[in-house]
């Protein structure tokens, strides 16, 4: 849960710092993702051939890696119904959200990530003396995504 305390306006004091800002958005994000799941374990809780409720067989966590913060939700995994294991080599047990969310990492977490490493190779050759593009256009990409790689801990 997020909350914001102040005790008086100041220039400090105004607005959200950085912090407050990532703090908030990560408790956003996790009660979007807990309405998500909730929502996509329901959906796939019955049988899609015969109608019959799967057998919960256990719930593991899995580790979901987001721009706004990794996440541990429940995942339950359920037993095959019996409809698709007769006379199949159907897995026995199956988890709804380790195949949704297979890859484990949003794509745009991937791509900022991948953004800056590049930044950081990018910075490694400047600082060798490579000076082959506009400096002042790679600054102020730097600074946008150090500002970002702050944000999501990359
Ligand atoms: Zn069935």
């Amino acid at each position: 849960m997020f909350v914001l305390e102040r005790d008086q306006l100041t220039g400090a004091s105004v607005g959200l710092s950085l912090a407050e800002a990532h703090a908030l958005l990560a408790s956003i994000q996790e009660a979007v993702v807990c309405a998500q799941v909730t929502v996509a374990v329901a959906e796939q809780r019955c049988c899609s051939r015969c109608g019959r409720a799967h057998r919960h067989k256990d719930t593991r966590t899995i580790t979901v890696r987001t721009l706004f913060g990794t996440l541990h939700p429940d995942s339950p995994r359920f037993l095959a119904c019996p409809c698709r294991t007769d006379g199949l080599e159907a897995p026995a047990t199956f988890s709804p959200l380790t195949a949704i969310l297979a890859g484990r990492s949003t794509p745009e977490l991937v791509y900022l990530q991948a953004c800056t490493a590049e930044d950081r190779q990018g910075s490694r050759a400047a600082e060798k003396g490579d000076s082959s593009s506009d400096p002042a256009a790679e600054g102020a990409a730097h600074d946008q995504r150090r500002v970002v790689s702050q944000f999501v801990g990359a």
